[in-house]
């Protein structure tokens, strides 16, 4: 546990300026990604070096298909997330409080993560499995030290960072994955809880500091994958650069959306299509 930076005091709460959710969170209480508290009237990290999962990857599973290609990853995660996706595939550590009353995780340092990282010849760490912004201070930390030693950092994120978070985290990130979930404001509040536009904002944002980006959409079957909502995606996309990789990747049944279909092939292709009428890099993925 340590103590955030990122947050303000608010009359007699704290307000969270780490993702677009700001909550205002008082006296004994969390935010809604249940990682971040008002302990007597400072805003601590419950996580902080605390990790709920690790594995050394291919970066290209994070997936991440024009950096550092052919090199593996060391990819952590905590236990907390500030979405509530329905379809959410590490829903056991990001949905935490669901299934345990306590914050669970390896306590472990900055400094041993970047000393696993070079003793495992990863030529990068990638904050990963549940969203990393809401555990933020930590990455900082653990990415300005990986960086001294000459290795890489990634996010994989929802993206729903604050501008004052992008700020904080730029200068040690060299690639990121955002998702982009939908071009619909009414998905990302019905499923996610959240909102669409500080997501393609945080997009812009990455771009124009020169963070290498790659974009992923879960196609969910009668939800996102209609031609049009296809479309806007694609062409939001290209509109920053049309060399940013796009991921259309494969929906199973998962977690809350057992009752869904498996994405079909033939939707994946007509998605493939609509892609590269626009960007020049579109990947299917998880089939
Ligand atoms: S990270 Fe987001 S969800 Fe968590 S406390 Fe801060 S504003 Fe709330």
């Amino acid at each position: 546990m340590k103590k955030c930076v990122l947050y303000k005091k608010e009359k007699n709460n704290l307000k969270c300026i780490a993702c677009s959710h700001q909550c205002l969170i008082s006296k004994g209480k969390t935010g809604i990604c249940g990682v971040r508290g008002n302990i007597d009237g400072q805003l601590y990290l419950l996580v902080y070096g605390r990790i709920a999962a690790k594995h050394i990857d291919p970066v290209e599973k994070k997936p991440l298909y024009h950096f550092l290609p052919n090199t593996y990853t060391y990819s952590i995660g905590t236990v907390g997330c500030n979405f509530r996706c329905g379809f959410c595939q590490n829903y056991d550590i990001a949905q935490f409080k669901e299934f345990h009353k306590n914050i669970f995780g390896e306590k472990i340092t900055s400094k041993q993560i970047v000393e696993e990282t070079l003793k495992n010849n990863c030529k990068s760490i990638a904050y990963t499995y549940n969203e990393p912004t809401i555990f933020i201070e930590f990455v900082h930390d653990t990415a300005k030290l990986a960086k001294n030693q000459g290795l890489k950092n990634i996010m994989v994120t929802n993206g729903y960072m604050t501008k004052e978070c992008l700020e904080y985290i730029a200068p040690y990130i060299d690639a990121m994955n955002i998702d982009l979930k939908s071009f619909n404001d009414e998905f990302y509040k019905k499923i996610c809880r959240a909102r669409l536009q500080p997501v393609l904002d945080t997009i812009k944002r990455a771009h124009e500091k020169g963070i290498h980006i790659e974009i992923t959409t879960l196609i969910i079957p009668g939800e996102n994958d209609s031609e049009k909502e296809l479309e806007k995606i694609a062409k939001f996309i290209a509109s920053i650069d049309k060399n940013i990789p796009w991921h259309i990747s494969r929906f199973f049944p998962m977690y809350k959306m057992k009752d869904k279909p498996v994405t079909s092939i033939a939707k994946l292709k007509q998605a493939e299509k609509i892609g590269k009428k626009y960007l020049k890099y579109v990947y299917v993925g998880n089939v």
